[in-house]
């Protein structure tokens, strides 16, 4: 299938477009790299032996999307483009909702001009809000979200779900990630964080490899076993099989699904710090700080509507997780960039 994979210079993108270049789809990569780097997508090429077709365009950017619809003809939409962070959208919020509400309708207008049907959008464990349970199953309502990046993702699926009750032709899988951590095993593709990393497994990995000294648990007060947060931490090639596995189980369909991509076990920040440790082989310094706002105790996947539509689960471990974060760090401590 002809798949244009938006964000694919991206973490997830670039991981999820090996494994569909793997299986045999024509990947077409759609990035304006205003957080990622050109040698990802080189990268992609080196690994598979097959570049995929790459646009430098801006999603948003109506002409330069026709233009990719009408020289690739893709068959398939996987819309991973967006920002991410979610303390810098709580900061510049309409240039959040700006990006990554402009990019799902613009690709929306254009899919229905070129009648493409296929459309799976990488959402987030984040639209479920705080629902006072720790496992969360697709049927529970979305919630209330803290951030407006957690607002964009519930109103595109939004966008979604009323386009397609408006075209009962369309087949929209929703993919609602939980932790993506790890790296392609070789190495040479991974998560490249611009400045500070936010998130658990970069900063880890940043420790560990000397460009930062230590890092801040925050809070170990919280009502779990160990005091500190469980979260449902996933190997980011399980996360790129996943999209595979979606996008071709919405071949033939219609409807629109969401859908949960997790392992089903909650894990501590202790945990992580301890495994990772045991698979690098390097002490990592914490100390333990305040409770991050926003945070919430712990919370996990329900996988099994994963496992029951798209015969897809989680297959690496938490040591495969560490074993690659660490690959790529120490092979890559400046990430894409040679300094
Ligand atoms: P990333 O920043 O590495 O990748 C996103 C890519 O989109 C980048 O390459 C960026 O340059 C590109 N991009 C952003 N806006 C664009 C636009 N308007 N036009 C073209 N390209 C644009 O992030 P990631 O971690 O790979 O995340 C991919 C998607 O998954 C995002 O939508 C993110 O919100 C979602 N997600 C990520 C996580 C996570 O923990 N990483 C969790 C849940 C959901
Ligand atoms: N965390 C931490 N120190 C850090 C970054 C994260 O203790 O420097 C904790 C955070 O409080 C949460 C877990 O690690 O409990 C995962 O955080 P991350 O930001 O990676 O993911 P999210 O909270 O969005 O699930």
């Amino acid at each position: 299938m002809n798949i244009l994979l938006t964000g694919g210079a991206g973490y997830i993108g670039s991981h999820t477009a090996v494994e569909l270049i793997g299986a045999g789809h024509h990947v077409i990569i759609a990035d304006n790299l205003s957080n990622s780097s050109p040698e990802a997508v080189r990268r992609i090429g080196e690994l598979t032996g097959t570049a995929p077709a790459f646009y430098e365009i801006d999603v948003c950017d109506r002409a330069a999307l026709d233009q990719v619809f009408a020289q690739e003809k893709p068959e398939a939409v996987i819309h991973l483009a967006g920002l991410k962070a979610v303390g810098e959208s709580v900061r510049e919020p309409l240039r959040y909702y700006r990006n990554n509400l402009d990019a799902a309708l613009t690709l929306l207008e254009v899919m229905a001009a070129y009648d493409v049907k296929i459309f799976v959008f990488s959402s987030s464990a984040t639209v479920y809000g705080e629902p006072g349970v720790s496992l969360f199953t697709e049927d529970m309502p979305r919630g209330v979200c803290s951030s407006p990046y957690g607002r964009s993702k519930q109103m595109i699926e939004q966008f979604l779900e009323d386009s397609s009750a408006a075209d009962p032709s369309l087949s929209v899988v929703m993919l609602r990630y939980f932790n993506p951590v790890g790296a392609h095993e070789s190495g040479r593709i991974g998560e490249d964080p611009d400045g500070i990393p936010n998130n658990l497994m970069p900063y880890i990995s940043q420790v560990a490899v000397g460009r930062l000294p230590r890092l801040t648990i925050f809070g170990n007060d919280w009502p779990t076993p160990d005091g500190t947060c469980l979260r449902d931490y996933l190997h980011v090639v399980d996360l790129a099989r996943g999209h595979l596995a979606a996008v071709e189980y919405a071949v033939g369909r219609t409807g629109c699904e969401a859908i949960n991509l997790g392992t089903g076990q909650g894990r501590s920040v202790l945990e992580m710090v301890n495994a990772f440790s045991s698979a690098s082989g390097v002490e990592i310094p914490y100390v333990f700080g305040p409770r991050r706002p926003g945070d919430i105790a712990a919370y996990w996947a329900d996988p099994s509507r994963a496992a029951k539509l798209l015969h897809w689960h989680a297959e690496l471990t938490l040591e495969d997780m560490c074993r690659d974060s660490w690959n790529w760090q120490k092979d890559n401590p400046h990430g894409y960039s040679e300094e």
